[in-house]
């Protein structure tokens, strides 16, 4: 079978050579997406979007400012009046996106491509967890679609009250570049599913794969305008889609700085609501009683390391109670040595690609040195590793003897940095896990049912994790306490979040 055959079929079986090979033969789209075509930008205005695992320009990609958000929310609201796409059996809905659901599992190859080559993930990750996430992502929400009620409310004889639930209008979406097409469709696909319009604006490090969804979404039989993508960068598009006195909705995923600026373009403009899921530091807490050290270790790297730990849930903070201290930090070195092997992201054995772009890597190079001279002491890491200078690598770094009022300890690194800090109780652990303005996520394990309930009870985080870590499926709301955000993703708690009640009272006197 040829390589271009075996994308389709056969992804995993494709070699480093064979990647590379489709990623120089790739036919890339690069302009804005609006009323169900590729369009230029008013003003011929691009941007480069680069390789950071090489550093090279991938593709030059149309940039979007104030008049082509303008264009796509007018093309958004023309497919809104329309009423094609909201007043649509919701049966015929769910076929649509459970065909754009098909597409993107046909296509899955060539999307985990872009990932990769867009913003350095390693292929293999790309492929068994971005893409199976994406299209369980859109098949839950169109299966969702007729389980949607209203309700009758229990009044007098001479009333008849239904509550209905309706879609908003338009909803304006803005995205990172973490999992790029992930956490875009985890807001378009129950924006779409409630019979909502979509603006999305991608994260400007990785504009490429959303732009393909977009693109199946027609294919898919999705109407024209229902659906618009327009990338570019915060300032300009992004400011421009927040402030959009059209857009009903923003639904943002980012960090808490710019989750404030967002709130603030919302009070600014229309009052459109705001769901954000911003930061985290998240806490993984190992009490003296937990069952298997070899199990917590493994899922403690893995909680920071994977995707270079360029995770909004990532578990930077490892409490660990002073008597299994020196037995887990030997092992978590040993271990995570082994399982992170930096590389081409493009050659399936790679287990740790470059971080999104070089200016990050420096960000995260700081954090480090900021941890340093603060008293920290550096175990493993701490640089770039040798032989990958060319692209923008961090080595898995592990510091001991982390002071709860540490940088590394307080802020979101959002690189392959963990930080032990040890415990003496369950109290302390409590109160160092909390004292962060964030809250997204905590780990707790124990064998014990009695401390992992009060200690669940007690985390202030959105998500707890009991004897394992970033565990779930579509059907857990995620999201945060705190800094971490105002709303919840995945479950049908977020889709109710792209609809609004309507009461209407019928007087039969
Ligand atoms: P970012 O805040 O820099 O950018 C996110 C998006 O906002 C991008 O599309 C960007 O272009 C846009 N943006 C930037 N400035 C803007 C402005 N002034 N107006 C409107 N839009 C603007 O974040 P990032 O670096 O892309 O992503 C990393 C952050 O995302 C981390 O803080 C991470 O924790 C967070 N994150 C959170 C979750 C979650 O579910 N809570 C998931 C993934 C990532």
């Amino acid at each position: 079978m040829s390589t271009q055959a075996l994308v389709t079929e056969a992804p995993q079986t494709l070699r480093q050579q064979d990647w590379l090979t489709l990623a120089n033969n790739l036919q890339l789209e690069t302009g804005l997406f609006i009323d169900g075509r590729f369009v230029e930008a008013r003003k011929g205005n691009r941007f480069d979007s680069l390789n950071p695992a090489t550093g090279e320009v991938l593709a030059s990609v149309a940039f979007g400012d104030e008049s082509d958000v303008d264009r796509a929310v007018a093309s958004a609201k023309q497919a809104w009046n329309g009423g094609h796409w909201r007043y649509m059996a919701p049966r015929s809905r769910m076929a649509v996106l459970m065909r754009l659901a098909d597409l993107v599992e046909q296509n899955a190859g060539e999307l985990a491509l872009l990932e990769t080559l867009d913003m350095g993930k390693p292929i293999t990750d790309a492929l068994t967890i971005d893409l199976p996430e994406v299209v369980s992502s859109i098949r839950f929400y169109a299966e969702c679609i007729d389980k949607l009620e209203g309700a009758v409310t229990n009044t007098a004889a001479a009333a008849l009250h239904l509550i209905q639930r309706e879609p908003l209008g338009i909803v304006g979406a803005i995205s990172p570049w973490n999992y790029p097409l992930l956490m875009a469709t985890w807001k378009v696909a129950p924006a779409l599913a409630a019979g909502n319009c979509v603006v999305l604006k991608p994260a400007q490090q990785a504009p490429l794969s959303c732009l393909r969804l977009a693109q199946l979404f027609i294919e898919a039989g999705g109407p024209p305008g229902v659906f618009n993508v327009v990338n570019g960068d915060g300032p300009v598009t992004g400011r421009a889609l927040a402030l959009h006195m059209d857009v009903a909705k923003i639904s943002f995923t980012g960090s808490t700085a710019v989750g404030k600026q967002i709130m603030i373009y919302a009070g600014q403009s229309n009052l459109k609501r705001v769901a954000l899921e911003t930061g985290g530091k998240s806490p993984q807490i190992f009490m003296p009683d937990l069952e298997d050290l070899d199990a917590a270790v493994e899922r403690a790297y893995g909680g920071i390391f994977d995707n270079a730990g360029q995770v909004c849930n990532a578990g930077s903070r490892l409490l660990v109670h002073r008597d299994l201290h020196d037995a887990f930090v030997e092992k978590f070195v040993e271990r995570s040595r082994q399982a992170y092997r930096p590389g081409d992201p493009l050659n399936p054995a790679t287990t740790l690609g470059p971080v999104v772009t070089r200016a990050h890597q420096q960000g995260v190079l700081a954090k480090i040195e900021q941890g340093l001279r603060e008293g920290a002491q550096l175990v493993m890491g701490g640089g770039e590793p040798s032989g990958m200078e060319q692209g923008a690598y961090v080595s898995p770094t592990l510091f001991t003897g982390v002071e709860p009022g540490m940088s590394i300890a307080r802020d979101e690194i959002f690189g392959p940095v963990a930080a032990v800090i040890p415990f003496e109780d369950e109290a302390e652990a409590i109160a160092i896990a909390n004292d962060s303005i964030y809250g997204l996520a905590a780990s707790v394990w124990t064998r014990d049912l009695k401390t992992a309930h009060r200690m669940v009870g007690a985390l202030e985080a959105g998500v707890v994790w009991v004897n394992c870590f970033g565990d779930g499926d579509m059907t857990q709301p995620f999201g945060g306490y705190k800094q971490s955000g105002n709303t919840r993703d995945k479950s049908f708690e977020c889709l109710l979040g792209y609809t609004q009640s309507k009461s209407a009272w019928f007087d039969l006197g």
